[in-house]
Formats: structure tokens, C-alpha cells, sequence
């Protein structure tokens, strides 16, 4: 499908030539996101402001055309796919981090910067900004902004929607407004922001973010803890968050996505090694070093076939390449997978391994688990060959009975991806009807004309 002549100039005449492409080969890149799906958008813009954004969704909401906001395409959930074409409106161009304040400990940052490239620059200065999902080498604050991204500090730092202060962002109609205030307290009227953060590109585009940041700690720990049983590992991550110890992250792996990570690269894992609780403390020297050796204490306690604990930088970084390797390394098993982001109470984790267990038994399926214990929040991946429809019709039926569990436990379909478009026929599981109602209106106030990411969220997205 190829836009009319009097759009794409239209377009042009906004932000340039050069940043406007119809051409296939653009299309294509810009039509799929991680997972794995494919929707290509009838037209790629790229703005430098948010004057450009501005003018393209004002140009957009006056001819009803869709818009997709997008960062780096690394969304889990579907949600930056153009499922209507339209126009596709990428925002890496805006990437410049425009102050680090080190007397109010703030930084205001554009949304196309890459996050770690953020973390790196106010690290520099001796300042941490702690939300950190797993994409940080490649996804943007925008889409952090957007998915109110978490990570592996959730457990003491939060997520993305607790560090911003304040933002710029174009809504719908073209129109660009800010949300909250310089200040770390404000409590002036509705905030607009806490809504806007998490509403996955559906209610506004972000363009600009204010962030309180802090002190970067003196020290951190890590722990890499080998276990011959889930069971064991899963009553280690219980004790540390019940026992008043509040690392920095923890981390579980089950046995399959252990066998996976040796498939896929030569790690130095255990032999025998079944589940691995991965660590950190920090803080001053001192309290790092004590909170390490406490959580050490409660594995070994547990039933840790080993502990290993490390203050040096470069050994703990061999250990967390073993954590990052999980997502890719589970192809090395399977063709596809279904990658869910559940979170469940922390007192029922081991309700949740089990039960997941039981549900690969029952579909004769292999579903890998790892992620976030310290909050509950953990990646279950059902594998799938990806010719084989039997296998796939029944890796969807698992994902619908993973769903049932998870709620009977009080829990949540999602903790950090979002819902997207993969999702988004499960959100009345979660959600009751008038909260749905509500929701619907919020949408239809921001976007009557339904041009802002239509379909993702709820389905259809009927807004009339
Ligand atoms: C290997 C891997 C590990 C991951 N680990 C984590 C993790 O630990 N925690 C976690 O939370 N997520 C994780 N993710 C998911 C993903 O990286 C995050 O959701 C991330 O914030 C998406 O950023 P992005 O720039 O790639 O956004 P995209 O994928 O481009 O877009 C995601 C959504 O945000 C919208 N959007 C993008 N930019 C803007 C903007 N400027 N304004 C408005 N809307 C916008 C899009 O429309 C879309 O709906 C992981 C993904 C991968 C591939």
C-alpha cells in the first residue's frame, strides 16, 4: 500500500525529506517489534520536536490516519506494530539528554535516548538512575515512559513511573502539554502524568522527560547461588524479602532455562545446578557486604548446593551475562515461544512454579520460567515448534490456564510488558467491566478520533 503523494509532502514539508520513507525496505524495519510479529506502517516519519510531533499528529487526527509511536521496537507486547498502517512515528532522532542538574539531582532527557546511554552519562557524574528492563543497551526513555517499564531494581528502586517528575507530550489533537513539576513534591491538581506513564502510546507521545535521579551507591555485592532444586531456590527469594533484607535485585532461573543458557553459550554453570538465585546488595561498603553475607546465609540455609560472592565489577558482570543470555537463549530450545510477564503475590511464588509445572506436564510442553522473584514478577516462556499448529494451538491453551492460575493467586497478567495487541483479549480477566468503561472513556476524551495506536490495549478499540 503505498500513501498518497499529498500526504508523504505533507509529511516532508514537516520534518525534511530525508525523514520521511515510504520505501519497502523501511517499512519492513520498521514493522515489527520483539515479538517477532509483523505490520508494516504505510509511512516511517522521524521528528526532531515535539513542534514536528505536533504537527504530524495534528496533520494525522484532521485526515483520521493512525499513528504508531515508536523507540527502539524492543516492546514485548505488540505494541509498536502499525496493525492499521498509517503512519509510523519514530522517535530515535530526539536523543539528546539535555542537563544533569547534580545540585537538584534531576536530568531532563529527550525521548529517543537510549536508556544506557543515559545510565552511563549520569553514572559519570556520580548519579544513578535505577530503572533498568533487560533491554537497556537498545530500548528509549520514551518507551520506558510509555510501557512504564520495570526491571531487575524494581525490587528496591520501583519502576519508570516513580523517577519522572515532569513531561512533555503531545497528545492526539496535536495539542502539547506538561505534566507535574520540577519539584520532588507537588500535589496541584490531577496527575495527569502518573495516568499518561504506562499508557502504552495509546493516550499521548512522549517527547521529553524530567527524572529525579540518586546518589550512585558506593558499592554493590552480587550473589550467584546454585541450587538442586526449584523448590529450594524459590524458599531462599521468600525468606531474603521476608527476613527485612532488601537487595537489588534477585533473580531466579529454573532447570529449563539453565539447560538453555548452556545450549546456547559455555557458561561456567554447576554441574548438577537446577535453579540459580542471581543477587545484589548495595549501599555504603559496609551494608553492601553485610546484606550480601546475609542472603548468602539464608540460600546456604535453604539448601544451596554452592554460593559464590563477588565485590569485583568484572566477575559479577560474567554472572549477569549468564541472566541476560535467558531471553535469547530459549530459541536455542524451540522455534517459538510465548513470553508472558506474570507477577503474583511474593508469598506465592512456589504456588506459581508448581503450578506452572503442572500445566507443562498436562499440554506436554516445555515452559521455561526466570525473571524478577524479588517482586513476584516472573517471565514464564511456553516453547513451541513453531510448524507444528498442535503444538502451538496447545502453547495458547497453556497461556490462557498460566492466566486462570495466576489470578486464583491473586495475582497479575502483567508486570512490566504491558498488553499491547498480545494481550489485549485477556484484559477483562484482569479488569472488571466499569473499570474497562472508564478506561474506554479516558481513551475517547484524549482520542475521539481514535489515531493513536488504535487496537492495542482494548480490542478493537471502538471509541465512538
Ligand atoms: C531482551 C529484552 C528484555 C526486556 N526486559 C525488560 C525488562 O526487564 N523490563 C521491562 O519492563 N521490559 C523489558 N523488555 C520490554 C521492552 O524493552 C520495554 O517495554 C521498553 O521500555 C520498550 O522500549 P522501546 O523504546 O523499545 O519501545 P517500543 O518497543 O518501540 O514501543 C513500546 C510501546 O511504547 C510506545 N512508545 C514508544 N515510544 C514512545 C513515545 N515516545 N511516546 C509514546 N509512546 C511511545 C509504542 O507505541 C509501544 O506501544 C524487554 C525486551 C527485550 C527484547
Amino acid at each position: 500500500m503505498k500513501q498518497s503523494d499529498d500526504l508523504l509532502r505533507a509529511l516532508r514539508a514537516i520534518v525534511g525529506g530525508e525523514n520521511v520513507s515510504d520505501a519497502i525496505e523501511d517499512r519492513i524495519c520498521y514493522g515489527c517489534d520483539a515479538t517477532r510479529a509483523q505490520a508494516l506502517p504505510a509511512v516511517v516519519a522521524r521528528p526532531k520536536s515535539a513542534e514536528e510531533v505536533s504537527n504530524i499528529l495534528r496533520l494525522a487526527n484532521e485526515r483520521r490516519i493512525p499513528v504508531y509511536p515508536r523507540g527502539a521496537g524492543s516492546g514485548l507486547t505488540g505494541g509498536a506494530l502499525a496493525l492499521k498502517g498509517g503512519i509510523c512515528l519514530e522517535m530515535t532522532r530526539m536523543s539528546r539528554i539535555l542537563s544533569i542538574d547534580r545540585t537538584n539531582i534531576t536530568a531532563t532527557v529527550e525521548a529517543g535516548v537510549v536508556l544506557s546511554d543515559f545510565q552511563a552519562a549520569v553514572e559519570r557524574k556520580g548519579l544513578f538512575y535505577p530503572p533498568d528492563p533487560a533491554s537497556d543497551e537498545f530500548c528509549t526513555i520514551g518507551g520506558n515512559l510509555a510501557e512504564c517499564s520495570g526491571g531487575l531494581r524494581c525490587i528496591k528502586y520501583g519502576v519508570t513511573r516513580d523517577y519522572v517528575l515532569s513531561a512533555e507530550v503531545v497528545l492526539p489533537n496535536g495539542d502539547i502539554i506538561h505534566t507535574g513539576s520540577g519539584t520532588m513534591k507537588s500535589v496541584v491538581g490531577y496527575d495527569i502524568g502518573r495516568l499518561l506513564i504506562g499508557s502504552e502510546g495509546t493516550l499521548c507521545v512522549f517527547t521529553k522527560a524530567k527524572v529525579r535521579l540518586l546518589p550512585l551507591p558506593e558499592a554493590v555485592r552480587t550473589l550467584m547461588a546454585y541450587f538442586s532444586q526449584v523448590g529450594d531456590a524459590v524458599r531462599a527469594a521468600t525468606e531474603i524479602v521476608s527476613g527485612g533484607i532488601v537487595p537489588r535485585t534477585l533473580e531466579i532461573m529454573d532447570e529449563t532455562t539453565i539447560r538453555c543458557i548452556r545450549n546456547y553459550k559455555p557458561f561456567a554453570i554447576l554441574q548438577g545446578t537446577k535453579a540459580i538465585l542471581l543477587a545484589e546488595a548495595d549501599g555504603n561498603r559496609d551494608s553492601a557486604l553485610q546484606e550480601i553475607e546475609r542472603m548468602a546465609h539464608v540460600c546456604r540455609v535453604a539448601g544451596a548446593i554452592s554460593v559464590d560472592v563477588t565485590g569485583d565489577k568484572a566477575e559479577a558482570s560474567l554472572k549477569w551475562e549468564v541472566r541476560k543470555a535467558a531471553s535469547a537463549a530459549l530459541y536455542s530450545l524451540s522455534s517459538g515461544k510465548i513470553n508472558e510477564d506474570v507477577c503474583v503475590p511474593r508469598s506465592m511464588l512456589n504456588e506459581l512454579f508448581s503450578g506452572v509445572g503442572e500445566i507443562a506436564q498436562k499440554k506436554k510442553l516445555v515452559i521455561a520460567c526466570f525473571g524478577h522473584a524479588g517482586d513476584g514478577n516472573i517471565h514464564v516462556n511456553v516453547l513451541y515448534k513453531v510448524d507444528d499448529e498442535a503444538e502451538r494451538v496447545a502453547a495458547e491453551e497453556a497461556v490462557e490456564d498460566i492466566f486462570t492460575l495466576v489470578l486464583n493467586l491473586g495475582g497479575s497478567i502483567s508486570g512490566e510488558h504491558g498488553i499491547g495487541t498480545t494481550k489485549a483479549k485477556f484484559l477483562s480477566w484482569e479488569i472488571g467491566e466499569r473499570e474497562i468503561a472508564l478506561m474506554r472513556g479516558i481513551k475517547r476524551l484524549l482520542d475521539p478520533n481514535n489515531i493513536l495506536n488504535p487496537d492495542k490495549i482494548f480490542i478493537d478499540n471502538p471509541v465512538t
